[in-house]
């Protein structure tokens, strides 16, 4: 039998609150973890593109440069060749306005001129050409078929005797009649020294592309990919579409993942140079690692930590409330105790104050008790003053009412909202009730009821209803005993 009325709880922080608080923290900090983690990995991505982006810039200068000038050694024979002072004058003569000295070259190999069959009839390296004719080869038949070509960038091929690529531009007649080809030959090992000059990563990759997606130039070399048309790849289509870019993926060769970025200058060549994202994020990665796993650790500890405090926090606080039940609780019957009553009261008197609502306070007392207990034993009327209580408590249905022990055999019934009237009728049942309590088939004792009603004003305290209800249970004993006494008429004016 507890007392129901026990909002004198102290207010505490809940466990649930202090995990929930802990899981905000641990996420909030996860959150900024990551967003840091993650503001390092475009850090390193951007510091990537930058790189390789100059890397790509810093390539196609050389080669453009380099095919710029090979190009108008080229040019320059196309527009002489078709002045008619070139066929008057002597072969050394024809020699030196022809081919200027960009031909003898480290890398380059010698400028060719071919007639309308494809037949060598110049050679800027002798005076005297070995017979040879490109009739069939690509270029000669593209600017056979093509007057508008321009300048015609070969596959990968053997020519005089080195493994390179062929530059070659149409030769016409001022008609317009396809009248020959000129060609010159920039050697693999221009790209090779080149490329020996950068510092690369490892699994770098630099490739130099045509613009119909073959590749004339990689490195490393590898035959097996020189020569590729490689147009159908996403990432190709992406380079051959845009005039610079980047996009992350696999190369034809192998499985490494990198990140490509392309620039393409004025001539017809793509240089695009890739990293492997294993390098571009290794640091990165590991950063993350040790940062991640450092947070991780530190957010579980915390999380555990955090978890135990709940829980000793829940047992204290389970701790802490049955403490104070128990302080607010009589011993032997399980009733609010007389601290607990007074609090009570003095809470629901101003309650009933503030909304002018009746309260009704029922005092009830064991007839002859100390006779009881002379007859039978203490033990046993203990028994009984718990019957007297189960009885009071069974009544107190309203989560507003408050039964008490008093003091010794004497008990309080605190009955908000109720009237004298309801409060009498309410004494009387716990009196039969009580009257009818048997002890080896022997009625144990009586009780005498003293009931008193408030409305509270400014005028009253809560002792005035004590003081009522203390009158009325003396008047009961004096009239008898074993009956309900309302409050005496001398004090009916404040009576509700
Ligand atoms: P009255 O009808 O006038 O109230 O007579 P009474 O004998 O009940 O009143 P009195 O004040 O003379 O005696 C009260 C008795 O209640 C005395 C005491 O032994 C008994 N009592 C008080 N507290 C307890 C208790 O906790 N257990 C038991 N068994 N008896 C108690
Ligand atoms: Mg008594
Ligand atoms: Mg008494």
């Amino acid at each position: 039998m507890l007392a129901r009325n026990t909002s004198e709880t102290t207010r505490r922080i809940s466990p649930r609150w202090l995990l929930a608080a802990a899981a905000i923290v641990v996420v909030g900090f996860t959150a900024i973890c990551g967003s840091v983690l993650m503001s390092m990995r475009r850090g390193d991505e951007k510091l990537a593109h930058q790189t390789l982006g100059n890397l790509a810039s810093s390539i196609d200068a050389d080669v453009a440069r380099n095919v710029e000038l090979y190009d108008l050694s080229l040019r320059n024979v196309v527009s002489n060749m078709t002045s008619p002072e070139l066929v008057e004058i002597s072969r050394p003569m024809r020699q030196l306005i022809l081919f200027d000295h960009a031909a003898t070259a480290r890398h380059f190999g010698a400028i060719q001129v071919m007639d309308v069959a494809g037949n060598v009839t110049l050679d800027s390296s002798t005076l005297d050409p070995k017979q040879q004719n490109f009739a069939d080869d690509e270029f000669f038949k593209v600017h056979k078929r093509d007057p508008l070509f321009g300048l015609y960038i070969s596959k990968p091929m053997l020519h005089q005797g080195h493994y390179g690529i062929v530059l070659s531009r149409r030769i016409a007649a001022r008609d317009g009649t396809f009248i020959g080809v000129v060609s010159g030959f920039i050697r693999y090992s221009y790209f090779h020294e080149m490329v020996d000059r950068l510092q690369l990563e490892p699994a770098d990759i630099i490739t130099v592309l045509r613009q119909d997606g073959v590749i004339v130039m990689r490195a490393p070399f590898d035959m097996d990919v020189i020569g590729r048309d490689v147009s159908k790849m996403r990432g190709v289509q992406k380079a051959l579409a845009y005039f610079s870019g980047s996009y992350v993926g696999r190369a034809s060769n192998d499985d490494i993942e990198r990140l490509f970025v392309w620039r393409e200058g004025a001539h017809p060549l793509i240089v695009m140079v890739g990293r492997s994202t294993d390098v571009i994020f290794g640091q990165w990665r590991k950063d993350a690692l040790q940062i991640g796993g450092a947070m991780g650790a530190l957010g579980l500890i915390a999380c555990a930590l955090m978890l135990i405090l709940a829980r000793e926090m829940g047992k204290r606080g389970k701790m802490e409330d049955r403490m104070a039940r128990l302080a607010m609780t009589d011993g032997l019957t399980g009733l609010a105790n007389r601290r607990h009553f007074d609090v009570v009261l003095e809470k629901e008197w101003q309650r009933a104050q503030r909304t002018r609502a009746p309260i009704s306070l029922l005092m009830i007392d064991a007839d002859h008790f100390k006779t009881f207990n002379d007859s039978f034993g203490h033990q046993a009327g203990d028994l009984v003053l718990c019957g007297i209580a189960w009885s009071i408590a069974r009544h107190a249905k309203r989560a507003s009412d408050c039964a008490a022990r008093y003091g010794g055999e004497e008990f309080a019934l605190i009955l908000p909202g109720l009237s004298l009237a309801d409060a009498i009728e309410l004494g009387e049942r716990i009196r039969i009730e009580v009257g009818h309590l048997e002890r080896d088939g022997m009625t144990t004792t009586t009780i005498s009821v003293g009931a008193a009603c408030f409305v509270p004003s400014s005028l009253t305290t809560s002792n005035d209803l004590i003081s009522d209800a203390d009158g009325a249970l003396y008047a009961a004993k004096a009239h008898g005993r074993n009956q309900t006494w309302p409050v005496a008429p001398r004090q009916k004016s404040l009576a509700a």
